[in-house]
């Protein structure tokens, strides 16, 4: 089983709980308006591995990783190549890995099923709170979105979501209202990451020749952040 793989983070501390190595997988079919990641967007680019050469790889960190940490598939969206994201969570659970799926939840629900019986923790993004939105901001679907994270919870997954404080776009309080309403749908829900906007992404676009659609957006201050934890609650990281 060969998938293609962005890169590799042997010690990861913020995709997941403790030390954990980080596969960031390449592909992705969303264009989020403030993607931190557009060299991973490109289904082509990346190498291609397989699912022991990836594991050949966690071993080696078992010491740090495998008693509090355990392991994070990212990207890019690793839904997007659902078979190998399957195979590999499934072999790191086999393992005794504690296993970790970041995903913008922009697949099929069957792909998602089956990862997700390989998953210990689901760290899901929740982009916006409109269906509107979520289509100009991100080209994904809001309501699709709700379904996955619907199917997770139906499966007893627990999840973090994540959600990135754009200050004009997400900051407001009817938009934190919404996104509070329907963060409380999910019954395995366990805490939300509120993650403030920045822009040191901005070197990758222009390596790229790609325009930032944000550019002209300040980044996230402490301030932006008061309407989603009033709304969330002991939900808020
Ligand atoms: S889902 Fe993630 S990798 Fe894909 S465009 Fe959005 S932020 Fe970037």
């Amino acid at each position: 089983m060969t998938g293609r793989v962005h890169s590799f983070q042997s010690m990861g501390a913020v995709d997941g709980p403790g030390l954990r190595y980080v596969v960031f997988f390449q592909g992705c079919p969303l264009r989020c308006a403030y993607c931190h990641n557009p060299d991973t967007w490109a289904f082509s680019g990346g190498q291609p591995v397989t699912v022991e050469q990836v594991l050949q790889k966690v071993r080696r960190c078992a010491p740090y990783i495998k008693e509090s940490g355990g392991v994070t598939l990212t990207g890019g969206e690793p839904l997007a190549q659902p078979e190998f994201a399957a195979a590999l969570l499934a072999a790191l659970q086999a393992e005794g890995f504690h296993t970790a799926l970041d995903t913008s939840c922009a697949a099929l629900l069957a792909a998602a099923r089956a990862a997700l019986e390989h998953t210990d923790l689901l760290l899901a993004d929740l982009k916006f709170s409109t269906e509107e939105d979520y289509r100009r901001y991100t080209g994904g679907s809001l309501s699709h979105t709700m379904e996955v994270l619907a199917l997770a919870g139906q499966m007893g997954v627990p999840v973090w979501l994540r959600h990135v404080v754009v200050p004009g776009l997400t900051d407001g309080p009817e938009h934190a209202a919404r996104f509070a309403a329907l963060a409380r749908t999910l019954p395995t829900l366990q805490k939300v990451e509120l993650l403030p906007f920045h822009k040191l992404c901005l070197h990758k676009y222009e390596n790229l020749g790609l325009p930032f659609p944000l550019a002209d957006v300040p980044a996230a201050s402490a301030e932006h952040l008061v309407s989603l934890r009033a709304a969330l609650g002991n939900l808020a990281d």
